[in-house]
């Protein structure tokens, strides 16, 4: 039996799974990343929690084939140098593959989150079985990963499949990247929740929110939530964030004319509340016979899909 492990490297948490042949989850934990160390204390520490995690599993070590590590920001996967990732700033430059393999001696691989998401969706999930992919989470910010003819595109500088940042607006909402008018910013976390808050108190439209808070707070959350409950406001944002969603689809259907879509992340639990009015709009947009033909659907790795995709890293490299 083969065995791979990822390692799903956040700001706050590092987690760690060992996987089996079908991204089955053997065994998993969490551990605090202490992102404020310093590079080489990091490394050990990271060492220290993949051996921790391999020993409670009880499997043997020669079983474990490699380990895939899923990082935030821009990394290198042929050197497996982390070039910047903004909550983890010590790493910046580390070598960080090379050194671990260097502790736990089994072969290690790294690449973005994005990507990993990407190989999790083609190796065990939604995109099993296709070769022209692309995949996208829908969170906070916007990620993205594209397969062609079964291989990852990283392009010139690995920085390939930045689907957030697409303009959809020419004169639009000014993005973190320093672009107006990115997908991101009205797809996204912010974008959805800002637009419902100014829509409320614009008083146009009742809400019924307020019976479907998330820890008290406005979130997608509970948007979605209100708008399956028949909230119009609530419907409304829904619809006009797929409908967003969907400009930014169409672009990706005529200039890639993949076989499927696959979104996940967290506004992706909206479903079809924002699965139908971005099919429309992309419709509409798109050449008709690639958008025909493209299948838009949700990602089918959930709650663990951060280890299965960054294993993915490792059986992708492998294979
Ligand atoms: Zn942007």
């Amino acid at each position: 039996m083969n065995y791979y492990l990822g390692v799903d490297l956040g700001g706050t948490d590092i987690k760690i799974g060992i996987t089996g042949n079908r991204g089955d989850i053997h065994t998993k934990q969490s551990f605090p990343t202490n992102a404020e160390s310093d590079a080489d204390t990091l490394v050990n520490h990271f060492g220290k929690c993949i051996q921790k995690v391999i020993k409670i599993s009880g499997i043997k070590k020669e079983d474990i084939k490699g380990v895939g590590i899923g990082s935030p920001g821009l990394v290198n996967p042929e050197t497996g140098q982390v070039k910047y990732v903004v909550n983890i700033q010590t790493l910046n430059d580390c070598y960080l593959a090379p050194a671990i393999e260097k502790i736990i001696g089994i072969p290690v691989f790294i690449d973005n989150d994005a990507n990993a998401m990407t190989l999790g969706e083609f190796h065990f999930g939604a995109a099993l079985g296709y070769k022209n992919i692309i995949a996208m989470t829908v969170g906070t910010g916007i990620g993205g990963g594209l397969i062609f003819n079964g291989q990852l595109y990283r392009g010139s500088t690995f920085s390939a499949g930045e689907l957030g940042h697409i303009t959809i607006e020419s004169n639009g909402i000014q993005c973190n990247c320093g672009n107006y008018g990115c997908v991101e910013r009205y797809v996204g976390r912010e974008g959805i929740v800002n637009r419902f808050n100014t829509y409320l108190k614009q008083k146009k439209m009742k809400s019924t929110i307020n019976k479907f808070l998330d820890n008290g707070e406005i979130t997608p959350k509970a948007i979605s939530m209100a708008a399956r409950a028949g909230d119009k406001l609530s419907n409304l944002v829904m619809k006009e964030t797929g409908t967003y969603l969907g400009i930014a689809l169409a672009s990706y259907v005529n200039i890639l004319n993949p076989e499927i879509i696959v979104i996940g992340g967290g506004i992706a639990n909206a479903g079809d509340l924002l699965l139908k009015p971005a099919k429309k709009e992309m419709m509409k947009r798109a050449y008709p016979l690639p958008a025909r033909k493209v299948k838009i659907v949700r990602a089918k790795l959930r709650n663990d899909a951060g280890i299965i995709g960054s294993a993915s890293i490792a059986v992708n490299s492998l294979k």
